[in-house]
């Protein structure tokens, strides 16, 4: 009977979100295991539940420190772990993607509705502090990851371009969580000097207030597997991505993700 109110839960939530224009997807958890292929959303199961995060500890002893790790693995959630050891399947698209309601580089911009609306505050923010942020890259599909994927490779070749781009599957911008950020003047997009303009130097220290995470710090290439991004971002969450900005650590490290 639970599981059947379970499905009844997970077969209303696809159709409610099926009625926004986009084409609802199916949650596999199959595809965040990197040892298994990828299933096609058809033979997905919707039932697939998150594991259970662990409880904080009651037992009343102070002093004991329980840190309570949110849901890194449902497709759905917000603190989903994307990188090269945690790909996404081919056809996973998330389902509440909107445009953000923020100076866009390019009018296709989308990003999951509470990170884009998470966005709009720190870009209103950083406003006041007479600094103009931009997006310039934000959902990317499985398929546009590759063509962009391909494109690296046949510029740099496939060692290098895997130092600083995802392969498909493997970028976190199919998440619809993450962003390529500058200034709205472009300067140095995509470019380690960002990091010394006033809107990099403006996100690195204030970001996380808003929820979002600079996700491949510098000298960590060996830890995220990814070399220095001053502009990319990631949404967390403001809770999360304050525990994680004052641990000074990698997402990695500080989920204890590593082999
Ligand atoms: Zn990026």
């Amino acid at each position: 009977m639970l599981k059947m109110t379970k499905m009844l839960i997970a077969f209303l939530l696809i159709v409610s979100v099926g009625g926004c224009g986009k084409k609802a997807k199916t949650p596999n958890e199959d595809n965040l295991n990197p040892t298994e292929t990828p299933q096609s959303q058809e033979t997905a199961q919707p039932t697939a539940e998150p594991e259970e995060t662990p409880a904080s500890n009651n037992d009343g002893n102070e002093g004991d420190i329980v840190m309570e790790v949110p849901d890194l693995t449902s497709l759905d959630s917000i603190n989903l772990i994307v990188n090269k050891q945690r790909p996404l399947g081919e056809d996973y698209e998330p389902a509440d993607l909107v445009k953000p309601d923020v100076p866009l580089a390019k009018s296709s911009v989308t990003m999951r509705q509470e990170a884009a609306e998470a966005m709009k505050i720190m870009f209103d923010a950083a406003k006041e502090d007479g600094i103009s942020l931009m997006i310039g890259s934000g959902y990317r599909s499985y398929d546009y990851q590759k063509t962009l994927y391909n494109n690296y490779v046949a510029r740099d070749g496939e060692e290098e371009a895997n130092r600083y781009s995802a392969k498909p599957g493997q970028s976190e911008h199919q998440t619809g969580l993450a962003a390529d950020l500058s200034g709205t003047s472009g300067n140095c997009y995509l470019k380690g000097c960002f990091k010394d303009t006033d809107e990099g130097v403006w996100l690195k220290e204030n970001a996380w207030k808003y929820g979002f995470i600079l996700r491949y710090p510098e000298g960590k290439e060996e830890i995220t597997g990814y070399i220095f991004e001053p502009w990319h971002y990631r949404y967390f969450g403001t809770e999360e991505a304050q525990k994680i900005f004052e641990s000074g650590l990698t997402v990695e490290e500080y989920y204890n993700l590593q082999d």
